[in-house]
């Protein structure tokens, strides 16, 4: 097997994540071809994956989730890369943990933790993050959904869009602006229910990766809430999603480390046994460069994703290791998912091999969580540039 730069795991550590590895490899690996053919989101699963504890590994115990922190989420994660072909599953319910169970957990009043968060971390009602807007992505202040007073409550007015889970969705942590002068004190999160009158939600179709993960735009109209429903103090909404995405570009990212491992098995295997010209794949130095190149992204990939965990693990500030944690190692993995395919030539691009899949998966997350242009912003600001 490939040694690994990863952390020495204790007794409890590795008896969970072989759990997790068989869990992954019986249950929701087969099958995973066909769904992301299909772009079919499979709720059972879903159910198997909550029932198993996977959608609510940081949240406490006490609430009904398994207590992790960052390092042992990874370890999890970084599992289910490993061994889970499901790509968009694993991305949907990170996204439910990440973007929505997190900040619900850290900043929800009693009345709403008491409500919903036994649910979202058993994973019987599943969440949606709704920030991004068709004219506010990278730049989040920029959105124009609205929270209005409206005498013991809110009115919520405003368009979101690529929000995933939304068409399956049973909640929705909704940011939107309750003081659009006050800059990043002026952004507030709201928990809608899918009932919410006046909430709609559109199926978006077709997305070059993590098919198997729906995603949608939803339409807030006129849609009346009342102050309970506020997650957090008036105005915190912005340091909320900022807490959830240092959770989420260290968190998910895991899973990409995990998978590029199961790539680098798969082209190892394939040079050794594919021969050309009389002799295998292998023997060729510019594949094994390839293949060596795949190795030492992987490693450095892991070096900076438990770098980044340790960090979080220990309360210490790590936004500039988040950062390059989740640049490097989606970049890292678009460039990996590329290596395979060429190491398998024709058979790397026929999907039902599923040799494009890392590179497929990979696309979208220089984009999510954050572009790899924001990223490279937040380092340059750590290092004094402006
Ligand atoms: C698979 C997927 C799932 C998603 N899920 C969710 C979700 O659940 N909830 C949600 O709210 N959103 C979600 N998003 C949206 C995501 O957060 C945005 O796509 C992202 O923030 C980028 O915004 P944008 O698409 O509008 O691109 P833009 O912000 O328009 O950026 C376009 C390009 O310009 C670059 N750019 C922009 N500004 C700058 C700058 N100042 N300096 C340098 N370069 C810049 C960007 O880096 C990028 O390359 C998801 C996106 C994807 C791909």
């Amino acid at each position: 097997m490939i040694s690994s730069f990863g952390p020495d795991l204790d007794p409890t550590q590795r008896e969970r994540v072989d759990a997790v590895l068989r869990f992954a490899s019986t249950r929701l690996s087969p099958g995973a071809r066909q769904r992301e053919a299909e772009a079919r989101f499979d709720r059972k699963l879903w159910d198997e994956c909550a029932e198993f504890g996977l959608a609510g590994l940081p949240v406490p115990e006490a609430w009904g989730g398994s207590g992790l922190d960052a390092v042992d989420t990874m370890l999890v994660v970084e599992a289910l890369g490993k061994a889970c072909e499901d790509g968009g599953l694993v991305f949907s319910l990170c996204a439910h943990m990440f973007a929505s169970a997190v900040p619900i957990w850290r900043s929800g009043a009693p009345a709403i933790l008491e409500r919903y968060l036994r649910d979202i971390a058993s994973g019987k009602l599943l969440c949606a993050n709704a920030t991004t807007e068709p004219e506010a992505g990278s730049d989040i202040h920029a959105m124009k959904a609205s929270a209005r007073r409206d005498g013991d409550g809110y009115v919520l007015d405003g368009t979101k869009c690529f929000i995933t889970n939304a068409p399956v969705a049973d909640l929705f942590l909704v940011y939107a602006k309750t003081d659009p002068a006050a800059g990043f004190l002026g952004i507030s999160a709201f928990l809608l229910p899918r009932a919410t009158a006046g909430l709609r939600v559109v199926a978006e179709h077709g997305k070059t990766g993590l098919r198997t993960s729906p995603w949608g735009s939803v339409y807030l109209d006129d849609c009346r809430v009342p102050e309970a429903s506020r997650v957090g103090p008036e105005g915190a909404g912005a340091a909320l999603f900022g807490e959830s995405m240092i959770w989420e570009r260290c968190c998910l990212f895991a899973y990409y480390v995990g998978a590029m491992e199961r790539a680098l098995a798969g082209a190892i295997e394939h040079a050794r046994t594919r021969k050309q010209f009389g002799k295998p794949l292998a023997s060729f130095q510019s594949v094994q460069n390839r293949i060596v190149d795949m190795k030492l992204r992987l490693e450095t990939s892991r070096l900076l994703l438990y770098r980044a965990g340790e960090l979080h693990r220990q309360g210490k500030r790590c936004d500039d290791a988040v950062a390059m944690c989740k640049l490097w190692v989606s970049e890292a993995a678009v460039q990996s998912g590329l290596d395979a395919v060429q190491i398998f030539g024709g058979s790397g691009v026929t999907m039902e091999t599923g040799v494009d899949a890392l590179l497929r998966d990979a696309i979208p997350a220089r984009i999510f969580s954050g572009t790899s242009e924001m990223q490279r912003t937040i380092i340059a600001r750590m290092l004094g540039l402006s």
